[in-house]
């Protein structure tokens, strides 16, 4: 397949608003797609060469792109800056600059989907001393070689940033449209969604939906290395409720850390966070500690919190936080910050997968395995009860000891990926945080010119982002020069001071209540906003619905 025809899809698919549309277009490509360009095609369409759900990290910057498309356009650096800030975006800039190249460009090729895919796999590998140069050749390479349609694209997929809206959604719909009959759509449907959730690779998922059909997608199984999608928690109001509902439960604390994803295979150790984001260079210490733990292949989930070495005490995640994307000086954070491994299920053990074993058959088996290591790896603690005095006694010791709350567990419950009822159930206080996304921000005045100091946040309705509220206190200096950097290259549209991004930014806030507002399109407002966390390890799909703000909204005792 040809680069080109790719970019016109592309295309396409930014000038199409209607999702359904969008799947259609998708679909019919996929339908087109020789079976060795499969996956390929299909990573690139979600803007990415890797599986996955790992962040595309090319290790490229603005800056990077800037010298790029200097050196393969003639441009200088001042008129390139110039059209970014105008356009707030780089794929354009190298557009419109390839467009009017002053340069005389003799090297036009017919870029092939595998040339590009190739390119930009390399990039990725390159690191150590003079990679800066080498990934800015190759880039430069790319540029010379396509049409400005094509190097827009190939610009944007490098900053990770496509801007077409084929998101992971549309994406499953797609490749079931494309494989299977309208009237087998939601047998289809949940077959790929089941194989996806196993092995977490659409392009890997769309070939087997090609070769092999629904049977084959039914038969994935897990493959110890390769990261599976987690398990969520429902919120119920109380405890009380919960416990109507479920004759006996198991409680265990939740802890304010870091969801860890273990594999273990004879003496290799893979660490994946709940976005599937691949940590296991990040923490050598788990790594050390599963070894010494654990002496059987599995695939065992727990939460890792950072502990005061002083105290003994759990730090809050906003600390361990900093270990998570560190790529540099591991050791030394490792020994600053050291951790604590809580495990609490397990879903692969010795060949055998165990998702649809009752947890308390596959709690027992975790038992069986793990040999605890004092106050570095132990299994959560828990409780079977369904006495409310007792699991509130130990509500208010997890509370005490500075946990988010506990984790109400149905004791027949299979492991289900995602959110579902009647499996994990999570108490927390009533006026507990909000995970919400930044879809917009205002840059500052005076001293603060070239920073973003005020935020628009937006909560789920359905597939919707809606506003919710503005946010401007609660950072150190610090933190907002950080979100202003994580947050230029978002930049979708600009108008005067202010600007609109693409929603990825999720941050916890903490507020004083929930107001009735006519100004934002949820028709809800948060008083006193604050800024808690920047939550990186959490994307669009995690983020509070309006749903659960009309909740908050009534317990405040307005409702009626
Ligand atoms: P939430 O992020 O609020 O939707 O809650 C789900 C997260 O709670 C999981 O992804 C885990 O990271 C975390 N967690 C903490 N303690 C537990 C526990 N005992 N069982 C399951 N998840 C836990």
């Amino acid at each position: 397949m040809d680069y080109s025809s790719l970019a016109n899809i592309y295309e396409k698919l930014e000038q199409t608003p209607s999702k359904l549309e969008k799947t259609r277009i998708i679909s019919d490509m996929i339908k087109k797609i020789p079976t060795n360009q499969l996956e390929k095609v299909i990573l690139l369409m979600l803007g990415t060469v890797f599986p996955g759900h790992s962040q595309l990290d090319l290790g490229v910057a603005d800056k990077m792109i800037i010298k790029s498309i200097m050196k393969s356009t003639g441009y200088n650096e001042n008129s390139i800056i110039n059209k970014f800030k105008e356009t707030g975006d780089l794929g354009i800039v190298t557009k419109e600059c390839l467009k009017s190249s002053k340069q005389m460009i003799l090297g036009k090729k017919k870029l092939d989907v595998d040339f590009v895919f190739e390119k930009l796999e390399k990039l990725a590998k390159i690191i150590g001393n003079g990679s800066q140069n080498k990934k800015m050749d190759i880039i430069s390479e790319m540029i010379v070689f396509s049409s400005p349609k094509e190097a827009c694209y190939i610009v944007r997929t490098i900053l990770g940033n496509l801007r077409t809206g084929a998101s992971e959604g549309l994406l499953r719909d797609s490749i079931s449209k494309a494989f299977f009959l309208e009237e087998e759509k939601k047998d289809a449907k949940n077959a790929v969604d089941y194989a996806l959730n196993i092995i977490a690779d659409f392009g890997k998922v769309a070939k087997i939906a090609k070769l092999s059909g629904m049977s084959g997608l039914r038969k994935v199984d897990i493959e110890i290395g390769k990261p599976i999608n987690v398990m969520l928690a429902e919120k119920a109001e109380s405890i009380e409720k919960v416990l109507k509902k479920y004759d006996k439960i198991i409680a265990e604390w939740k802890f304010d850390g870091m969801r860890a994803q273990i594999h273990k295979k004879g003496n290799n150790v893979w660490i994946y966070t709940r976005r599937l984001e691949n940590v296991t260079l990040q923490f050598p210490d788990i790594v050390e500690l599963v070894k010494k733990s654990i002496n059987i292949d599995c695939v065992v989930e727990g939460e890792v919190v950072g502990i005061n070495s002083k105290t003994g005490n759990t730090l809050p995640f906003q600390i361990l936080s900093q270990r998570i994307h560190r790529k540099y000086d591991i050791e030394k954070i490792a020994n600053e910050i050291p951790i604590q491994l809580n495990l609490f299920d397990i879903i692969y053990l010795d060949g055998k997968n165990l998702i649809n074993e009752t947890l308390i058959n596959r709690r027992k088996k975790l038992e069986k395995i793990i040999k605890p290591i004092n106050g570095k790896i132990q299994l959560t603690k828990k409780i079977i009860s369904k006495d409310i005095n007792e699991i509130q006694n130990f509500y208010k010791s997890a509370l005490e000891a500075n946990q988010e709350g506990i984790m109400l567990k149905v004791l027949d419950s299979t492991y289900n990926f995602g959110r579902h009822v009647d499996g994990w159930i999570k108490i927390k206080p009533i006026m507990e945080s909000l995970d919400l996304i930044i879809v917009g921000a205002v840059w500052g005045e005076g001293s603060r010119t070239n920073m973003l100091t005020s935020f628009k946040l937006g909560c789920k309705n359905g597939d919707d982002i809606i506003e919710c509220g503005m946010m401007s206190t609660g950072f150190t200096e610090k933190e907002f020069n950080y979100i202003t950097k994580k947050l230029i290259p978002l930049i979708i549209d600009t108008k005067g001071k202010n600007i609109k991004v693409k929603p990825e930014i999720v941050v916890e806030i903490n507020y004083q209540e929930i107001q009735k507002s006519p100004n934002y399109s949820s028709g809800f407002a948060l008083r006193f906003p604050s800024f808690k966390n920047i939550r990186l390890d959490k994307g669009l799909s995690d983020i509070d619905t309006l749903n659960r703000i009309k909740k908050l909204y009534d317990s405040q005792g307005h409702s009626g």
